[in-house]
């Protein structure tokens, strides 16, 4: 659940700071001025404000809110609470990148990245890393043999005038506040707050010196946000934030109740975003990838319509320039560029196993949150930041809501480590696919758009 409170009412007098007084006014429902909300976000990040205060302050937006213009000045105190990336501003190469709440087989960033490059575009991506059932983008390319996320900011900047994409883990330097308040967050029952959880986004994205930021915000059972009110209440935080911030963004709330695309685990997710990139790749994971890019083209003002975007990506994949881009990538990150054209070189699982239809009829359901914490207990995630995963393991959904099925049929395979793994999970992930009678039909998949 999270705490939807946004507004506060009175604003504090204008007196020294101190972090006492800041959590006080904060408790106490007032307006902080953007004066007092950057000299703590300053000393905090210098080390003078402990974290046990840290904590407080935190828990206090999370009970009470924030307005626009605090939230606003949050994210700006953070962006610059470290170092950021420096593009030339270029009108003919926008610099544009895309940033996903999670979900479960979402790899989508590996298509679009590629993608948005072979249309013109400019996308400095830095991403994050898999935590509970939701999977990380910087895990799926370091399933590729030798890619490394890690890459000093130079060398990130340089790479994305030169290749017109970057992939990359956040830097040590790069907005230090967020990562510190993020860890602290975490332990203390503090990320549900729409606020801070905005701040913590867009004090990253600014850092990457963006002219253009697509947002997707997903929603349903696998999704951070469960309700729609929720994946509201952020997409409009994060749209009013990022037009007092002056960048561009748009919102697409999409649905995320059952996975994304038929792979989920590392190196099967990469070779899903090959088939993709390659002009395959199955219905839904296209169409999250063509709206989110579309929306991208348009913003960054290389497409004049949804029709003229949608040509021109789609071409991109035909033509073979976004797996193109791809290997570009992959070459300057020190990966193997061979997968995109053999993705067998990637890390398989030694052993695999059919999951079976018990029924004849149609998949009315399959829960996203109960198969991410399947490839979770295989070992394509991690319960704690800091901990390994498997590249390898996963599952392929060879059924998804609205395929028919006739019993017998495989509805699935796994990719274990261990037998008793794929023993283990068979029986759980057979009872996660609801199957019905009839046909049902399946909403679209982006719910709405949200402009600034
Ligand atoms: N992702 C982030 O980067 N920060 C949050 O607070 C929540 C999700």
């Amino acid at each position: 659940m999270v705490a939807l409170v946004m507004t506060a009412t009175r604003t504090v007098r204008a007196v020294p700071p101190t972090t006492l007084g800041i959590i006080a006014a904060k408790r106490d429902g007032q307006e902080l001025t953007e004066a007092w909300i950057r000299w703590l976000i300053e000393a905090y990040t210098r080390g003078d404000v402990p974290d046990y205060q840290m904590a407080a302050f935190a828990m206090a937006v999370l009970l009470r809110g924030m307005t626009a213009a605090e939230t606003a000045a949050l994210t700006l105190a953070m962006r610059d609470s470290g170092t950021r990336a420096q593009l030339p501003r270029d009108a003919a190469r926008p610099a544009l990148d895309k940033h996903s709440t999670g979900g479960v087989g979402d790899k989508v960033s590996l298509i679009l990245a590629p993608l948005l490059a072979a249309c013109g575009a400019r996308v400095p991506m830095i991403s994050g890393r898999s935590l509970g059932h939701t999977g990380g983008t910087l895990d799926k390319l370091e399933a590729i043999p030798g890619f490394s996320v890690d890459v000093p900011l130079a060398a990130f900047e340089q790479a994305v005038e030169r290749d017109g994409l970057s992939l990359i883990g956040q830097t040590a330097d790069l907005a230090p506040a967020d990562r510190k308040l993020y860890a602290l967050r975490d332990v203390t029952a503090t990320v549900e707050s729409i606020p801070l959880i905005t701040a913590s986004i867009l004090s990253k994205k600014l850092a990457e010196d963006l002219d253009v930021l697509i947002m997707d915000i997903k929603v349903g059972r696998g999704a951070f946000m469960r309700s729609l009110r929720e994946a509201r209440a952020l997409a409009r935080s994060i749209i009013r934030v990022s037009k007092l911030a002056g960048l561009r963004t748009r919102a697409l709330i999409t649905r995320m109740d059952a996975p994304l695309g038929r792979a989920v685990g590392n190196a099967l997710e990469v070779k899903e975003a090959i088939e993709v990139l390659q002009g395959g790749g199955p219905a839904d994971l296209i169409e999250c990838s063509l709206a989110l890019g579309s929306e991208a083209l348009r913003a960054g003002k290389l497409a004049r319509s949804d029709a003229h975007a949608r040509t021109l990506l789609s071409r991109a994949l035909r033509d073979g320039s976004a797996a193109e881009r791809f290997e570009r990538v992959i070459r300057a990150q020190g990966g193997e560029p061979s997968v995109v054209r053999d993705p067998a070189r990637l890390p398989l699982a030694p052993v695999r196993r059919e999951v079976l239809a018990q029924r004849t009829g149609y998949v009315h359901a399959l829960d996203a949150l109960a198969v991410g914490q399947l490839a979770l207990r295989l070992g394509a995630g991690r319960e704690l930041a800091g901990e390994a995963i498997d590249p390898a393991v996963g599952l392929i959904l060879h059924k998804k809501p609205g395929d028919r099925v006739r019993r017998g049929e495989p509805l699935a395979e796994l990719h274990t480590r261990e037998p008793e793994d794929a023993a283990r999970e068979a029986p759980v992930l057979q009872a996660t696919y609801r199957i019905g009678r009839g046909p049902i039909r399946i909403p679209s998949l982006v719910v709405e758009t949200l402009r600034s």
